[in-house]
């Protein structure tokens, strides 16, 4: 515990840990008493060595959290329990690998998550607030930071924001905020959304494959590609002056205040010819105009030659729509299964719910034909319904157009398009 606490965290500074012997386990400065004891007869159950292994290892622990990182535990409980218990895992998995924790690994917090709102609590909420003490408290935030760790930080990054969060905060007083932004510049990385989401909300995470389209490329009828878009009738060919319909009340006050001087009215070169069309000042001859005009598509389209035919004839396109039913945002784990028993897998981050938290989807271009496809595969993201998950394959593929659109093609911004009121007045004169 010491050393597994100390690579995590800062070396011990205090010169003896003691557990002692008790049937409980309480926390104290140096001192912590614990359960454990074999039967009469010398032998134990698993469960006991398991409990009093996880126990002693807690305990001690309590000397990191909070005795020398020193949270207050009466206001934030889960910032010693929470951050206690995730180096209680650490350690635990680090004893023996085939240790049955049940604080860290993600899929054991489904069955908290899953419950209904009214049983649940932010993880930021006073300790007086909490009604399941253990899971909020303990389990949940250690959860969190385990899934920080293995599946959007990865355990490098992880591992160095965490300890420099200990090393800032020895012996001094850190509240939620203080491990937050630590996390965050230590590493570099904005994890506001996962504050936001896994600590002051009670949302679960249920991602859903909601849909798979599947396609191969067709190049039939790409000639006359440009059809696709149509050509776009030409819009309202003059102008009309750019005025606020509705005058408000502070162009009202503006005016009738009599220290006000408008510029254009203190520098007349300042009144170009716009200035005297808002006014009606300008007529403008629309009958030079009046030919329909046509005017080219945004995006004209290109052959593709045999070269980029050959590139993608063979592909296999697939896209696959999500949409977050839980409410909690995650990265999207997908796993490929192909026809002939390969898999690949794409981690996409997080960032990808950026402008929609409701729903979202991903284009793909396989080399192979796949056969099914899964999400979240390891039961890394606390996924609490995993029956909308999978994608079985089977469906026919449809045929995907394809179209390349010719460099150039649209205007550049802040760029005119068509004739406008100043080229018509010039043109009638
Ligand atoms: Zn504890």
């Amino acid at each position: 515990t010491i050393k597994t606490y100390s690579d995590f965290t800062i070396p011990y500074p205090y010169p003896v840990a003691q557990s002692i012997e008790a049937a409980n386990g309480m926390e104290y400065p140096m001192i912590c008493f614990n359960y454990g004891r074999t039967d009469a007869d010398g032998t134990y159950s698993e469960s006991t060595k398991n409990g009093m292994l996880g126990v002693v290892i807690h305990e001690v622990g309590h000397n990191f959290f909070p005795m020398i990182v020193n949270s207050d535990e009466r206001q934030w409980t889960w910032m010693d329990e929470g951050l206690n218990s995730f180096v209680e895992y650490l350690t635990e998995e680090l004893w023996d690998n085939k240790f049955p924790s049940k604080k860290g690994p993600a899929y054991t917090i489904v069955p908290y998550m899953k419950l209904p709102k009214d049983q649940l609590e932010p993880i930021m909420s006073n300790s007086e607030n909490i009604v399941q003490f253990g899971p909020n408290a303990y389990s949940k935030p250690a959860t969190g930071l385990n899934i920080l760790r293995e599946t959007i930080m990865g355990r490098e990054l992880f591992d160095y924001a965490f300890k420099e969060y200990s090393r800032r905060w020895a012996f001094k007083h850190p509240t939620p905020a203080d491990l937050f932004r630590t996390m965050e510049d230590a590493s570099g990385e904005d994890l506001d959304w996962f504050w936001r989401g896994w600590f002051y909300g009670t949302d679960p995470v249920d991602i859903s494959l909601d849909s798979v389209r599947y396609a191969k490329p067709s190049f039939a009828n790409t000639a006359n590609g440009g059809n696709r878009m149509g050509n776009r009738p030409a819009g309202p060919r003059v102008e009309p002056p750019a005025v606020n319909a509705f005058e408000d009340i502070s162009k009202i006050r503006n005016r009738e205040n009599s220290n006000i001087k408008f510029y254009t009215d203190r520098d007349l070169a300042a009144r170009d010819f716009y200035w005297k069309y808002d006014r009606g000042m300008v007529v403008i001859d629309t009958s030079l105009n009046a030919k329909p005009q046509v005017q080219p598509a945004r995006l004209p389209m290109e052959e593709f030659t045999e070269e980029e035919k050959a590139k993608y004839g063979n592909k296999f396109f697939y896209e696959l729509s999500f949409s977050n039913k839980g409410g909690l945002v995650m990265p999207i784990i997908v796993e490929f299964t192909f026809k002939d028993g390969t898999k690949s897998i794409d981690r996409i981050p997080a960032q990808i719910w950026r402008l929609n938290e409701q729903k979202t989807s991903k284009f793909y271009v396989q080399d192979k034909e796949v056969a099914s496809i899964k999400l979240d595969p390891m039961r890394e993201t606390a996924d609490i319904d995993e029956t909308n998950n999978v994608w079985g394959g089977g469906e026919k593929a449809s045929k995907f157009q394809m179209f390349k659109a010719r460099a150039g093609g649209a205007p550049a911004r802040g760029q005119s398009v068509g004739s406008n009121p100043m080229q018509l007045e010039k043109k009638s004169k």
